[in-house]
């Protein structure tokens, strides 16, 4: 495969941008190589600067849960941005978004639109401290809550893919305030609770990991964030912006039957466009100013654009059946991705629910973070550049989610698959 254009345009791009990206999880450090550039996307498939065709199993980090460019997500927004961009005002289609996400999710009382899941994450924490007057925030090894200074201890994602333990240029007082626990470890959070209780505003979780690789949860692990928060007085906190909409229409907490008091919503929501959000509990929502004291806003919160892009795509996902499908789509995929590595002698367990999954090279079972890490790396580099040369593009890290599209067809995951044990078979 020749990527001599996006060669080109990545030389050019750092010496204007930090490493050429406008992300650190764009840059294929951890996999070797460099970042093709992409001129184009339709469903399934991108095409890079020269010409050549991917299927795409990273779909932007997960928003595109309908594929690239899906004719009725393009013409809603089409429409809607001849008629102004942005105003700073109300305009109804908000309400009408607000309304269909507290539907689907009914611990969601009342919403904030925001513009990424960052602000989302950091709002929705605010939130909580403002509500409980107290100040610990207690994450997870592994979990990724965006990049805001607080949020930035044993993150996930690209912090983790770049082996980076926090990020210099965050003060240490910070961070102090956030406390990090092992991920499925109902005991650790007992004890922290034992020691803590009284200081702790909220408990930040993605109820399923998306940001280490896909980890599930624990039955034990989610009831003791439920209770333990309760009867402490502090808030439970749900980061969707992956498994929003992702895994069913409405919130994962929906299956995992696990209610909490504020939940904050991404990628799937805004269709593709700059949109987030996060909602809750009617009496903590009402600490957001104006009505309350929180603080926080927004020039482009509830982008008409990108409003339109969020409805259209909900429309879309409501249809009977959608789930349903894309989770058969996906058991074949990640099953046959497992199947194939362990037909081929290779090291490799998958954890999978519904359209996302992560297949990781080391063998038993992955729980947290610890285990997580103990993946072989290398391996999964060779994995991702053999099959990013057939044609089929996995993320740069072994740290992180596949996501399988409506777009993406039974044929699709077929010579997926089979590109895969050829990769498996030659290493
Ligand atoms: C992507 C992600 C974020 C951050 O969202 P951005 O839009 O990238 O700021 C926060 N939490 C989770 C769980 C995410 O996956």
């Amino acid at each position: 495969m020749k990527r001599t254009k996006s060669a080109e345009a990545f030389e050019l791009a750092k010496r204007l941008i930090p490493g050429g990206v406008n992300s650190p999880v764009r840059a294929f450090k951890s996999v070797g190589g460099d970042p093709f550039f992409v001129r184009k996307g339709s469903g399934a498939r991108i095409w890079d600067a020269d010409g050549n065709e991917y299927v795409d199993f990273v779909c932007s980090w997960g928003p595109l849960i309908l594929g690239h460019a899906h004719p009725v997500v393009v013409e809603a927004v089409t429409r809607v941005v001849s008629d102004g961009m942005t105003f700073g005002i109300p305009t109804e289609r908000e309400t009408e978004l607000a309304g269909a996400l507290c539907d689907a999710i009914p611990s969601m009382k009342k919403v904030r639109l925001c513009s990424s899941g960052t602000e989302a994450a950091m709002s929705g924490i605010r939130a909580a401290r403002g509500f409980t007057r107290r100040d610990l925030v207690v994450k997870f090894d592994g979990c990724y809550h965006g990049h805001s200074d607080g949020l930035l201890a044993k993150a996930g994602s690209g912090v983790a893919t770049l082996g980076l333990p926090d990020s210099a240029g965050v003060p240490a007082s910070f961070t102090s305030c956030t406390i990090v626990l092992p991920y499925n470890d109902a005991g650790a959070l007992a004890a922290c609770f034992d020691a803590h209780g009284s200081k702790i505003a909220a408990v930040i979780l993605e109820p399923v990991a998306g940001n280490m690789g896909v980890v599930l949860p624990e039955r034990k692990f989610l009831e003791s964030c439920r209770e333990l928060t309760r009867s402490h007085g502090a808030l439970l906190i749900f980061d969707e912006v992956i498994t929003g909409f992702r895994i069913c229409y409405g919130g994962v907490q929906k299956i995992l039957g696990i209610e909490p008091d504020i939940t904050v919503l991404g990628k799937i929501v805004g269709g593709g466009m700059p949109l987030a959000a996060y909602g809750g509990r009617e009496d903590v929502m009402n600490m957001i100013a104006p009505v309350g004291p929180v603080y926080q806003a927004g020039t482009l919160s509830g982008n008409p654009a990108a409003v339109a892009a969020g409805i259209a795509t909900l429309s879309e996902l409501k249809r009977p059946g959608f789930y349903e499908k894309i989770e058969t789509r996906g058991r074949r995929f990640f099953e046959g991705l497992v199947a194939a590595a362990k037909a081929a002698g290779v090291e490799a367990c998958g954890n999978s629910i519904g359209s996302m999954g992560t297949l990781f090279f080391r063998g038993g079972e992955v729980k947290c973070w610890d285990d997580v890490k103990k993946s072989d790396t290398s391996a999964y580099a060779r994995f991702f550049r053999k099959m990013l040369e057939r044609g089929f593009y996995f993320a740069p890290s072994q740290f992180e989610a596949a996501f399988v599209s409506a777009a993406h067809t039974d044929a699709d995951v077929d010579t997926t698959l089979r590109a895969a044990e050829e990769s498996f078979a030659t290493d």
